[in-house]
């Protein structure tokens, strides 16, 4: 995925990025800001401005039964495959690379690099590829009430009866713990919380069997974080696939089943979660640098800064930052990882051991002056509570976990 810069500069904004995403699954996409991980989103969505080059195929895959329909097993009932109301068994296979673009595959495929624009009008925006934007305030309409629109778009994706329109839009709302008494203000009058939430109001209606959800915790306070990472969770958990796209990595670990890092427009890491945000943990240095900017883990910057996107070294681009790097590391690319998983290191990191559970604290003194006192419910740090999906502690200041990941 190029850009044709002013003065004839081409930028390589996302180069080699290969990874299968399952229906029922949650994969994250992760890096500092400028990696190329919102660039990616939007070219699956068509939605790249017009200086943008694409090649490679993005597809998505729905399994039809019944020669190319869902009839669930009843002829009477089959439905075109890809059609909003198709239960779909939908999959994410993006394989973006250099190479030339392939012809339209068998009817269950969609490429979504390939497809026009009224194919992703009509049938992919929003019916089989859901988007939660990056910036919802630029995504709705300036002069329409949040009720509005989503009513407008709950009446396309799911033809309610004319009398149940205005509680499914508040159900939709609902959804994404956006305020019913604030569905009739326009949206100059919601702050960037409440327009997140509208956001993501307006994507999960439908269902869509794909969901893309851009930086979907920004503006949002820690609960609403881990609400909106619970229906993102659920969502998955439904039957859709979801593709996080984040630098809050306590979203990522509250939601995902798969990590992807990004670097420098490159995927550098594929990775399990669990083992990912667990042991064995992060095989590339520059993940695990990630990690450790956590000030739940060594709060340690990673430093210098990330590469100009124009200008790329011949080598690993994350060189001049790393502590591990070797001649080899700045003359040779190293190979990306496998869409099963690895890290594209030429040394990469070793796995770290299990650690045994830490022994029983003794027995309190019958000396002790005072026993604990609990800390209120909203100050109660979230370490107490396992996430949803990897049952790993979540850290518990997502803000400054933001914070260290971007520095
Ligand atoms: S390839 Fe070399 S420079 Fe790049 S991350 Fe691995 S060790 Fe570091």
């Amino acid at each position: 995925m190029r850009f044709r810069m002013r003065r004839g500069a081409d930028v390589a904004a996302v180069t080699g990025a290969s990874f299968d995403l399952a229906a029922g699954q949650c994969l994250a996409l992760v890096g500092e800001s400028g990696c190329g991980k919102s660039v990616l989103a939007s070219a699956l969505l068509g939605l790249l401005p017009g200086n943008a080059r694409t090649t490679g195929t993005a597809t998505v895959r729905t399994t039809c039964r019944g020669g190319g329909a869902e009839t669930d097993g009843d002829p009477a009932t089959a439905r075109p495959a890809g059609s909003a109301a198709a239960r779909l068994r939908p999959g994410l296979r993006s394989h973006i690379r250099p190479s030339p673009r392939h012809a339209p595959g068998a009817p269950d495929l969609l490429d979504l690099l390939a497809a026009d624009e009224e194919t992703l009008a009509r049938r992919v925006r929003g019916r089989l590829v859901g988007l939660v934007p990056q910036s919802p305030a630029a995504h709705l309409t300036p002069v329409r009430t949040v009720r509005s629109q989503l009513e407008e778009t709950v009446r396309e994706l799911c033809a309610p009866a004319r009398q149940d329109l205005r509680a499914a839009a508040e159900a939709a709302a609902g959804r994404a713990a956006f305020p019913a008494d604030h569905l009739d203000h326009y949206p100059h009058q919601l702050s960037g919380g409440l327009a997140q939430r509208a956001a993501l109001a307006l994507a999960l209606v439908g269902d869509a069997p794909v969901l893309l959800a851009d930086e979907p915790t920004t503006g949002l306070d820690r609960d609403l974080v881990n609400r909106t990472a619970d229906e993102l969770r659920r969502h998955a958990d439904s039957g859709r696939a979801v593709l996080l796209v984040t630098h809050d990595l306590a979203a990522a670990e509250r939601t995902a089943d798969r990590v992807a890092v990004m670097y420098a427009g490159r995927i550098v890491e594929l990775s399990d979660a669990r083992d990912f945000f667990g042991t064995p943990g992060p095989r590339h240095p520059y993940a695990a640098g990630l990690l450790d900017a956590l000030p739940t883990r060594a709060f340690r910057t990673i430093p210098g800064a990330p590469p100009e996107l124009g200008s790329l070294p011949a080598g690993c681009a994350f060189a001049p930052r790393c502590h591990r790097a070797t001649a080899t590391c700045t003359t040779t690319l190293p190979a990306p990882p496998a869409p099963t998983g690895g890290a594209a290191c030429h040394h990469p990191l070793e796995p770290t051991p299990a650690t045994t559970a830490p022994a029983a604290p003794a027995p309190a003194s019958t000396t002790s002056p005072t026993p604990p006192v609990p800390a209120p419910a909203s100050v109660r740090p979230a370490s107490a509570r396992p996430a949803a999906h990897t049952g790993l502690p979540v850290p518990a200041h997502p803000d400054s976990t933001e914070a260290a990941a971007d520095a």
